[in-house]
C-alpha cells in the first residue's frame, strides 16, 4: 500500500498552548482512517495539518511524496481546492446560496459551467435523502439536512481525499423528527460513497460508533498520534 499522506514528527503551537507534540501518522490511498481521542488532544489540528490549512512548526506533512509544508501557499491552496473535500462540523453552508448550489460550489470554483456543475450536484439529494430540497438555503434546512448537503459538497468533485471533523457532531443534538437519518446512517453514506469514488478518507471523531465505519483508528493523546493495527472495526466496501 501507498501512503497518499504522511505526517512526521509534526508539532505545532498556539502561542504558549501545545497542540501537537511529534506527531505521526500515515494514511493510505483508498482508506478510511479514523482520528480519535479526547477533547484537545489535538485531533483537529493534525487533520488541518493533513489538508495544507495549517503548517507545523516542525516536522514534515507529505502529499503524494511531495512536502505540503514548505509548499508556497498559493500551491496549496490549489491542491485542496483540486484535490482535497472537506466536511465540517455545522455544515457551514453559503447562506445565500440554494442547496444545489452549495454542492455544485467546489465544481464552479474549479471553472465548471453553471449547468453541468448543477447537473452534477443533483443526484446527490436523491442519495442522501433530501429529495425536493434543491432550492432551498441553508436557514430553510434542519440541522441532519445541512450536514448532508455539506457532505455532498465535500465529495461532488470527486476529491482524492476527503477530510471531515466531526462530520455527525451536528446531528446527534439537532437531528429532529422530521429527519429520517440518523448519524450513522450518514456516516455510512459517506464511506460507501468514498469507496464507490476511490476516495481516502480522514474523519476526526470522538464517537466509537461513528469511527466503527473506518478501516483503522488512530488515536490522538497529548498531541501525539498512535495508529491502532488494521482489522478493527472495518466493514465490507
Ligand atoms: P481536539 O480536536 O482533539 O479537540 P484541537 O486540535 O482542537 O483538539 O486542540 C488542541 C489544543 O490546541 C487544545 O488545547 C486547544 O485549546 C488548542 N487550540 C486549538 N486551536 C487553537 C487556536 N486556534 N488558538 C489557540 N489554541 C488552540
Amino acid at each position: 500500500m501507498t501512503a497518499v499522506i504522511e505526517a512526521r514528527d509534526i508539532a505545532l503551537a498556539f502561542g504558549e498552548t501545545p497542540a501537537l507534540r511529534g506527531a505521526s501518522l500515515s494514511v493510505q490511498a483508498g482508506e478510511v482512517l479514523a482520528i480519535m481521542g479526547p477533547s484537545g488532544s489535538g485531533k483537529s489540528t493534525l487533520l488541518h495539518c493533513l489538508a495544507g490549512i495549517l503548517v507545523p512548526d516542525a516536522g514534515e506533512v507529505l502529499f503524494d511524496g511531495q512536502r505540503l509544508d514548505t509548499m508556497p501557499e498559493a500551491r496549496r491552496s490549489a491542491l485542496r481546492r483540486d484535490r482535497f473535500g472537506f466536511v465540517f462540523q455545522f455544515g457551514q453552508l453559503v447562506p445565500e446560496l440554494t442547496a444545489e448550489e452549495n454542492v455544485a460550489l467546489p465544481l464552479l470554483l474549479n471553472g465548471v459551467r453553471r449547468s453541468a456543475a448543477l447537473a452534477q450536484a443533483r443526484p446527490w439529494f436523491a442519495r442522501l435523502g433530501l429529495d425536493g430540497l434543491e432550492q432551498r438555503r441553508s436557514g430553510e434546512l434542519s440541522g441532519g439536512q445541512a450536514q448532508r448537503v455539506a457532505l455532498a459538497r465535500g465529495l461532488v468533485a470527486r476529491p482524492q481525499v476527503l477530510f471531515a471533523d466531526e462530520p455527525t457532531g451536528a446531528l446527534d443534538s439537532l437531528t429532529g423528527a422530521l429527519d429520517s437519518l440518523t448519524g450513522e446512517q450518514v456516516m455510512e453514506l459517506m464511506v460507501a460513497s468514498a469507496r464507490e469514488q476511490g476516495t481516502t478518507v480522514v474523519l476526526v471523531t470522538h464517537e466509537p460508533r461513528v469511527a466503527a465505519f473506518a478501516d483503522r483508528e488512530a488515536i490522538v493523546r497529548d498531541g501525539k498520534a498512535r495508529a491502532l493495527s488494521a482489522g478493527a472495526g472495518t466493514v465490507a466496501p
